[in-house]
């Protein structure tokens, strides 16, 4: 076992869009599996066809990729499908079903809805246990023949293991330690069902693990207490000696106030909760954190550090960094709060990490979206004066919109404060000292400009204040020169010219 090569799973139900806090669960089995030169599987936990959502499957592989998270196992990226559906294994989980009734360690049940409606309505806290087994209608109490005939006639059943109370159980969580529990508060829980030919989860998850040589279960706190049951069910099936190690994630929490991270949180402080867009079956549309403009490197770092520290003051690692120093007794037990003013802080590094290039890539389709034809080299300067000031590359449209589209109206403060009753005049001279101009790069025009200022010595931040608000119609901006310089000699006279018509 110590020698064990690393496998883990990460095994969705595809139930609906996956929550921000599984592609958490992902993330750190993927880093995980990287670290030790292990494979990451993916497995459809698909046996509850009550719950199955059409397009959850793709949109779970979708998400990975776009988050540049691979599996080795469990999907056809020819065809972007999983090849792991537990609901096409059923003989497989039969077969195991069938040993535990076999060796008395599990049993038929033919209890109705109905009958175990009335039950619960007689018996306080009901619960299908030792105490109450006896009670019921299964092939513990009904003789081997009426159980035979119940079968041969068509009724349906379940079957339930068998849980022998007062004893101690012990789950040994890489991250919480010991944890122990007593098996008289466990139910005799469903393993499976005849109506479907289905095993429930705790089967087929633990026989999947097992076949399939899972070496460690890394899952969301929520599982927590179902993780005794799966002991038990390692030592019922003999598999005990090749069980894998468990380690349960502390829960994402809200960003304010207690308890567990909610999609209706994500829509009361305006964040998303889920990796990609998802439409529901009414048309709902729930945005996602590509949608949203979220670079997906950002997200992986962002999610990285919710229950996890690396223990150093270091904040931006990249996928790789986070293989190398990824490790589960860094993990913390309480749980992480959903602060998604930092997932915000995380993109605006991101977006300053990259290159210019790549950022004015992301952002030409803005550009054509509002009418812009400019050049890639045009836009990739544009970018590189204003990426400081956004957290998202839609934002550059607002924090460059005046290099492309002349303003036609003046923000009123900034007239206020900064047109004087000396600007027209002086500006009507700027325009005749760039009309001189010939060489127009930022350098050169500013030494003119700023020659011509002190010859005459007019105040430099009035005239370039007036200035600013011709070109760019309010008090914001990269240096003036450089705009300029962008927009070309012609388009700044005509700007000027039109703020002097046009501002009172
Ligand atoms: N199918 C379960 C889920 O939806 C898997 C839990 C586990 O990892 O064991 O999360």
């Amino acid at each position: 076992m110590e020698n064990q090569k690393v496998r883990v799973r990460f095994a969705p139900s595809p139930t609906g869009p996956l929550h921000i806090g599984g592609v958490r669960t992902a993330l750190y089995n993927y880093l995980f599996a990287k670290k030790h030169g292990g494979d990451f599987i993916l497995r459809i936990e698909d046996t509850d066809s009550q719950r199955f959502v059409a397009g959850a499957e793709e949109y779970i592989i979708d998400a990975f990729n776009w988050l540049g998270i691979q599996f080795d196992e469990g999907v056809d990226y020819t065809t972007n499908k999983a090849t792991i559906r537990q609901s096409e294994r059923k003989p497989i989980y039969k077969q195991y079903v069938d040993q535990l009734l076999t060796e008395g360690l599990a049993y038929i049940a033919f209890d109705t809805p109905a009958e175990l409606d009335a039950k619960r309505a007689e018996i306080a806290n009901f619960q299908y246990d030792a105490s109450i087994r006896s009670l019921m209608r299964n092939s513990l109490t009904l003789p081997k023949e009426t159980v035979n005939t119940l079968i041969s006639e068509g009724n349906q059943y379940v079957v339930r293991i068998k849980i022998e109370p007062g004893h101690d159980i012990i789950v040994n969580d890489l991250i919480r330690g010991e944890v122990k529990i007593n098996s008289s508060i466990l139910d005799d829980k469903v393993l499976f069902k005849s109506a479907d030919q289905l095993p429930t989860y705790h089967m087929a998850n633990i026989v999947d693990d097992h076949l399939m040589e899972i070496s460690h279960v890394i899952r969301g706190e929520e599982w927590l207490p179902s993780a005794p049951l799966h002991v038990l069910l390692y030592r019922y099936l003999g598999w005990e000696s090749t069980m894998p190690k468990f380690a349960h994630l502390p829960l994402l929490l809200k960003p304010d106030g207690n308890g567990k991270l909610s999609k209706r949180d994500g829509d009361r402080l305006g964040f998303p909760v889920f990796p990609l867009q998802w439409t529901e079956k009414d048309g709902n549309i729930s945005t996602g954190y590509r949608e949203a403009g979220y670079l997906p490197d950002a997200v992986v770092n962002f999610l990285a550090l919710l229950g996890w520290n690396s223990g150093t003051e270091q904040e931006i690692f990249s996928m790789q960094e986070l293989i190398e120093i990824f490790s589960l007794d860094r993990c913390s037990k309480s749980g992480a709060k959903f602060d998604f003013e930092k997932g915000k802080w995380f993109n605006h590094k991101y977006i300053q990490q990259k290159s210019n290039e790549e950022i004015a890539a992301l952002f030409a389709p803005i550009l054509i979206e509002n009418g812009v034809t400019v050049s890639t080299e045009k836009t990739i300067q544009i970018v590189g004066m204003v990426k400081e000031r956004v957290n998202f590359v839609k934002e550059l449209w607002a924090q460059s919109s005046f290099f492309f589209v002349a303003p036609t109206t003046y923000e009123e403060k900034t007239v206020q404060k900064r047109w004087k009753a000396e600007t027209p005049a002086q500006l009507i001279e700027l325009i005749d000292v760039l009309n001189e101009i010939s060489d127009v790069t930022p350098h050169a025009t500013e030494e003119i400009v700023k020659a011509w200022i002190a010859e005459k010595e007019y105040h430099l931040g009035n005239i370039m204040n007036a200035f600013r608000l011709a070109i760019v119609g309010e008090s914001k901006g990269p240096h003036m020169f450089d705009i300029t310089a962008i927009i070309g000699k012609e388009e700044t006279i005509a700007r000027l010219k039109y703020a002097i018509e046009t501002i009172k």
